[in-house]
């Protein structure tokens, strides 16, 4: 079947492919409607890498899908034919360590889609356990079902940082993950959610959110910002969603005493940072990958219309436009948050 291809750094085809359709006892076949583009497909075809990741031999990209079930497996009793789907794209080995511990995310095994040597879903159809399908609520489209794993990022981050009703958050990167991290935030139950970017577009795109307040650090310190809006005594959580190694730098400033420090960007190159200063305020640190036990819960919070990640759909690409489409989201524009591709007219 047709599928985007990333050959090699540098280089997409569309060309046709040949992907294991074969259905298992516990597997459900998903002929894809929508796919997301993603900050790490992007870097995949710009850079041939992430981290430990390296591209060695010719990828399917994407993995934010949505679609429809046509076919089940023999043992599957929680979907049928004709059910709208989204998928969680990482497989874990169910009888791991760490799956047996809830933490399948951190399964060393774990199978991800467009993840070296892993392809994506960006093709016509894909086979997928059940287990990791997720039938969309009624009210629920295509396109924000393709949406749910990059929330999931920003309510894994919420999670992780065991916010409290009340609490005021601060979030360094008004990227797509950070903007995601700051809605998850406040249907945590933050009062308040200050987002900080260089980018006027960004900022603006996040502030149409009533209870975030975005503030240009070209014009501000951060740090002055939550120190002035909190009388001194720093955001009870911060979560750093720009993956900048500049981030890193005074980052225990904006933090109150006994507060806690979510790490969700990813930087390229080790980064330093201030032990004393975190020592000092006691600050707890988190870290986030991926995400584990939350489409259930985005999907409830998306249907219940509490978080509406409609918005940020800036831009819709036909199937045969796929390759535009990556150019388009490699070049980076600032009013751009979340490009689709649909599989289906
Ligand atoms: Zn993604």
């Amino acid at each position: 079947m047709q599928a985007l291809v990333l050959e090699q750094k540098g280089k997409l085809s569309l060309r046709e492919i040949d992907l294991p359709l074969e259905v298992g006892p516990g597997d459900v076949k998903i002929e894809i409607d929508t796919v997301g583009v993603c900050g790490s497909d992007v870097h995949y075809y710009t850079h041939g890498a992430i981290g430990p990741y390296v591209l060695r031999e010719a990828m399917v990209l994407g993995h934010e899908a949505a679609g429809t079930v046509v076919e089940i497996g023999a043992q599957v009793n929680n979907l049928k034919v004709g059910d709208r789907v989204c998928m969680e794209p990482g497989i874990p080995n169910l009888s791991s360590r760490a799956s047996k511990l809830g933490l399948y995310n951190v399964d060393p095994d774990v199978r991800f889609w467009a993840t070296p040597p892993i392809h994506g879903v960006l093709a016509p159809y894909t086979v997928h356990p059940a287990a990791f399908t997720y039938k969309l609520p009624d009210n629920v489209s295509f396109e924000e079902g393709a949406m749910v794993e990059p929330f999931a990022i920003g309510m894994q981050a919420a999670t992780r940082a065991r916010l409290q009703p009340g609490d005021v958050a601060a979030v360094i990167g008004a990227g797509p993950i950070g903007i995601m991290v700051a809605l998850a935030a406040l249907a945590g139950g933050c009062a308040r959610v200050f987002i900080s970017d260089l980018s006027a577009d960004k900022l603006k795109i996040a502030a149409q959110y009533p209870g975030i307040i975005p503030v240009n650090v070209r014009e501000q310190p951060f740090a002055d910002v939550i120190a002035e809006q909190t009388s001194g005594w720093g955001a009870d959580v911060v979560f750093e969603a720009s993956g900048s190694p500049k981030a890193y730098q005074g980052m225990f400033d904006l933090v109150r005493p006994g507060g806690a420090f979510v790490l969700v960007g990813l930087p390229v190159e080790p980064v330093p940072f201030d032990v004393a200063s975190a020592i000092s305020k006691e600050v707890r640190i988190e870290t986030v990958f991926r995400y584990a036990n939350i489409f259930d819960r985005a999907l409830e919070l998306i249907a219940s219309g509490k978080v509406d990640l409609k918005p940020l759909i800036t831009g819709t690409f036909d199937f045969s436009q796929s390759i535009a489409a990556f150019e388009r989201a490699a070049a980076g524009h600032a009013s751009d948050v979340k490009l689709q591709i649909k599989l289906k007219a």
